[in-house]
């Protein structure tokens, strides 16, 4: 049975598998005016629960600012600027980190926000549906057909659009069939344990947490030996997020598995105060820290109608910084080039250039990332002395240059404006190529139609 679903005046038609990605890009995409279907395979979108925490950078929630949602992160998270960093067997913090109004002003006027992972699919969900995207929960896509632009679910349904998103992670089908194979990922040593603690366990323990005087800090990590614990407020109800990373104890794991892993038992001969704190956690996932590779082309070789987003292009260590930061700017662009669609035949022109602004830019963020995750994990000797001498560094002077928390970060990650460089791509070599193609001056109204048939089996 077939059934033809005719539309007028639509510009393109996109087909997002989704995560944050997807819903970030089905919002992006519908704000400039496109159609957009969202197929998930979860049954829920909005799970039950708090969720882990996310923490969301300067450079992820200027872009959610633009898109008119501060509101919403007022309300479902909340904003905090410092960071303490503990040892586990020192008293007394090694040193605290703020990032200053002004620092934060000049660098574009992101703030840091935390919340937790539900919360900001849910904000990304309600406004890319309110935003008019069609938002399909319990579609498993089993097949994609880059060149007839298809995919098939595994009800057997075929969908059709214009363009396929692929924002289905590293693991996804979209991904595979860019790159032409299944992913395998290199294990990186470390394992990231993700757990929540409620805000009537984290009274319990308050004096972890500073006093009145602390209310601007965000995040307490405590160095331990190999493993590093970071805790951190993750919505106004006072819940906190706990990401413990620590050294691979060879079992798989992935974001989406059940809570599983005591923390107590993973951390024993903990000085008093600490054992008392990770007593009241909940269980963790456990999400194994695999190196997948960023993927070499984003852009399906026969066909350009097939591009990956996101982690599918991506990976990032779990429990990174700028995981969803990226994914936030990667829907940003993808709006900002996707505005100048005129006729189908720019799309090619578009999504490779989608891949020329996006991958030097995610290259560096990773970079970071892991050289962050090694930091973390520091077993006792040298180079952990020399980290732990230069956070002490911070308390006496606040011009030090700390690397990762020095000023650069907020120059080169957070001062990034994504839609600029999307829009300067298009003005310099967009246009170029278009002209290249002898089609400026020349914009085409497109009418186009989208299929959505039911198919005779299940796979
Ligand atoms: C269940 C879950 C919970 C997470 N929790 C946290 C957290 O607490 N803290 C944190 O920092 N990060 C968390 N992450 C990771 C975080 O979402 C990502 O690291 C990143 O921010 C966004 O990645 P993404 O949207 O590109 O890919 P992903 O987050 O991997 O999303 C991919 C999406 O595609 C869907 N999908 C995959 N294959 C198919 C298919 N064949 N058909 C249809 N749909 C498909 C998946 O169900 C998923 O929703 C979580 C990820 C998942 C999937």
């Amino acid at each position: 049975m077939a059934s033809k679903v005719p539309t007028d005046d639509i510009n393109a038609f996109s087909n997002v598998l989704t995560g944050l990605s997807g819903l970030a890009a089905a919002l992006s995409l519908r704000r400039v005016g496109h159609n957009v279907t969202v197929l998930e395979r979860d049954v829920e979108i909005l799970k039950g629960g708090p969720g882990g925490g996310c923490r969301l950078t300067p450079n992820m929630t200027k872009v959610l600012m633009h898109w008119g949602l501060k509101p919403e992160l007022q309300a479902r998270g909340v904003r905090k600027r410092s960071v303490v960093f503990n040892k586990t067997d020192e008293d007394g913090a090694l040193g605290k980190h703020t990032y200053h109004d002004e620092v934060l002003l000049e660098s574009g006027g992101g703030e840091w926000f935390f919340i937790s992972h539900t919360e900001l699919r849910g904000l990304l969900y309600t406004a890319a549906t309110n935003a008019g995207a069609n938002v399909r929960p319990n579609c498993t896509v089993t097949a994609v057909d880059a060149v007839a632009r298809q995919v098939t679910l595994a009800s057997g349904e075929v969908v059709t659009g214009d363009v396929i998103i692929g924002a289905d992670g590293p693991k996804g089908i979209c991904r595979e069939t860019v790159v032409g194979a299944p992913t395998t990922g290199t294990p990186t040593g470390t394992t990231l344990y993700n757990a929540t603690m409620s805000a009537e366990d984290v009274a319990k323990v308050s004096e972890m947490m500073g006093g009145p005087e602390e209310s601007e800090v965000a995040v307490y990590v405590w160095y331990g030996d190999g493993w590093c614990l970071y805790s951190y407020q993750m919505n106004p109800q006072g819940d906190h997020a706990l990401h413990l990373y620590g050294p691979d104890d060879g079992q798989d794991g992935t974001w989406s598995d059940e809570p599983s892993v005591s923390l107590p038992k993973l951390l024993e001969n903990l000085e008093p105060k600490l054992a008392k704190f990770v007593e009241n956690a909940s269980l963790a996932v456990r999400v194994r820290m695999m190196d997948y590779g960023m993927a070499e082309d984003w852009v399906h070789e026969t066909s350009d109608r097939l591009l990956i987003i996101g982690e599918a292009a991506h990976p990032f260590p779990p429990g990174a910084l700028q995981t969803a930061a990226m994914s936030m700017e990667d829907a940003a662009v993808l709006g900002k080039l996707f505005s100048h669609l005129k006729s189908e035949d720019q799309i090619g022109n578009m999504v490779c250039g989608f891949q020329d602004i996006r991958e030097e830019r995610c290259k560096m963020a990773l970079e970071r990332e892991v050289y962050r995750a090694q930091v973390f994990t520091l077993k006792k000797g040298p180079e952990q002395e020399a980290r732990d001498k230069t956070l002490r560094l911070l308390n006496k002077d606040k011009g030090f240059d700390l690397g990762l928390y020095s000023l650069e970060e907020p120059r080169v990650l957070f001062a990034y404006d994504c839609e600029d460089q999307g829009e300067e791509w298009w003005q310099s070599w967009g246009l170029l190529r278009e002209r290249a193609h002898n089609r400026r001056g020349n914009p085409l109204k497109v009418t186009m139609h989208v299929e959505v048939q039911a198919g005779s089996t299940s796979v």
